[in-house]
Formats: C-alpha cells, structure tokens, sequence
C-alpha cells in the first residue's frame, strides 16, 4: 500500500541554461537537475551553481542516494566534488553512488582522489545498461554523438517512465526512449550548426515526433535558443507536434502525477 503522506515525485530544475556562454554569463541558472521518486533523491548532471541552486530551492544535498553525470563536460560536471562533500556531509557520513562515463572517471578524473571514499560507491556507465538506485532504476541509451562519452538516460520509478536526452541527434537516437511519457530535452542550438555536436530546435522536434511522448520538457538552453524565448518555440512546438511541449524555467518543480492529467503539471516555483 502506497502511504498517503508519501512525498510527490518530482523533477526539479536547478537551472536551464546550457552549453559556455549562457553558463559563463549565468543569464538563466544552471546546477542540473533533481529527481525525488518515490522518496529516493538523485542529482543528474551538477552543473556550475548545483551546490548553490540546491540550497537554495532548500534541497538538502545529505538526503541525495545518487549523483548521475551523462558526460564529463563543464556545463554537466563542474559541481560534481562539491555536491559529493555536500551529500557525504564533508565524508563523515560515507554513503551514495556516482554514476558516471569512463572517461569522466579514467584519464583526467571529475572526481578529486579524496572524495572517492567518501560516496559508498563508484560506477561506470555503459551503453545501454540499467542498474538501480534505491526505488529507481535507469537504463543508459546507445552512446551518443559527442566529443566526450555521452549517454542519455530513461528512468523508471514510480510507475512512470521518462527519459533525459542529452545531446547530438542521429537517426538512431529516438530508439533508446521509445515508450518514455516524457522526454527532457537539451536544446542548445536554434538549428543544426555541425561540426557542433549539440541537439537543435529541429532535432527536439523531430525526436518528440518520433518518440511520441505525452509531455516534452526544453531546457539547457543555448544562447540563440533563450533569444528565441524557450517558452514561445515550446507553445508553437506543441501546435505542431501534438504533444505538450513545456520550456524549463529555474527552479521549475514537475510533478510526474501531471502526465495522468492534462493540465499543465508544472508548477514553478518563485525564482527569488
Ligand atoms: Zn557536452
């Protein structure tokens, strides 16, 4: 029996700036996001301000079970030893994994060589694995196209199924989060520019279109994209795709019980 008080499955948006020049100029907030599933507390891709935008929005760090990175890079990783203090109490209470790429954890490691003992455990993610944190488990998707290992995550808890895709569309891409009811997805460019290997407006399209989910959330936003107005390019892809397309905004809290209903799900909170 599901207890009556039990907290609500959440997705908080610590920030929904993307990529190095709306995250050096910090013109939205950026930290990743926080996942609170059925009672279990996860970090996905701590972010430069993670730490900050945490205390902030009064999540208590030491209550994390997991921090997750989907790559290496700055704009997912920068807090990644400060979020790992914070959750361990400084070390004094060893507890928690972190999941992570093996080149985020091999050759030029995101983790200083102090902190390893702090976190219960250290894993490295493969493609098109699942594993499990407490009440969640998540499966990576094939690896993605990007300068680092990349890989995008779909998690089950709850009795909900949604997925984070990181970056780079290729055709094969929507297979991985087939059957997702929500998808989150980081759009960093109005329109494909390769040899830059992030996801476009265009390809966040055409992955909603392809894998049809009930909701699609926008975020990690370039800088072309936030001129844009994310909350103007959602609403128009909503039109044309048929699902509800939501843009992120900071602090954005989801409540996954929204994807029953339909009216819109996310509350935001205060930006304070
Ligand atoms: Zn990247």
């Amino acid at each position: 029996m599901t207890n009556q008080a039990a907290a609500a499955d959440t997705i908080t948006f610590l920030g929904t700036a993307g990529a190095r020049f709306m995250v050096s100029r910090q013109l939205a907030a950026s930290g990743g996001i926080w996942l609170s599933l059925a009672g279990t507390q996860i970090l996905l891709d701590p972010g430069p301000g993670s730490l900050v935008q945490s205390a902030k929005r009064k999540l208590n760090a030491e209550k994390l079970s997991a921090i997750i990175l989907s790559h290496r890079h700055l704009d997912h990783s920068a807090d990644t030893n400060v979020m790992i203090e914070a959750m361990t109490n400084g070390g004094f209470h060893q507890h928690g994994a972190l999941y992570a790429p093996a080149d985020a954890l091999d050759t030029e490691p995101v983790i200083f060589s102090y902190l390893r003992n702090f976190v219960a455990e250290i894993v490295t993610l493969k493609a098109e694995t699942t594993y499990s944190v407490d009440e969640v488990s998540f499966t990576t998707s094939v690896r993605h196209d990007h300068p680092v290992e990349t890989y995008g995550l779909v998690f089950e808890a709850a009795g909900h199924r949604f997925a984070y895709i990181a970056d780079r569309y290729f055709p094969e891409l929507a297979a991985s989060y087939r059957g997702a009811e929500l998808i989150i997805i980081n759009t960093v460019l109005t329109e494909p520019r390769p040899p830059i290997a992030h996801l476009s407006l265009p390809d966040a399209e055409r992955l909603i279109t392809e894998i049809k989910p009930r909701t699609a959330i926008l975020s990690h936003f370039g800088m072309h994209v936030w001129q844009a107005r994310p909350w103007v390019v959602a609403e128009e892809m909503s039109r044309r795709t048929g699902s509800r397309v939501i843009a992120a905004r900071d602090g954005m809290k989801f409540d996954l019980a929204g994807l029953e209903s339909s009216p819109a799900a996310a509350k935001v909170e205060k930006n304070g």
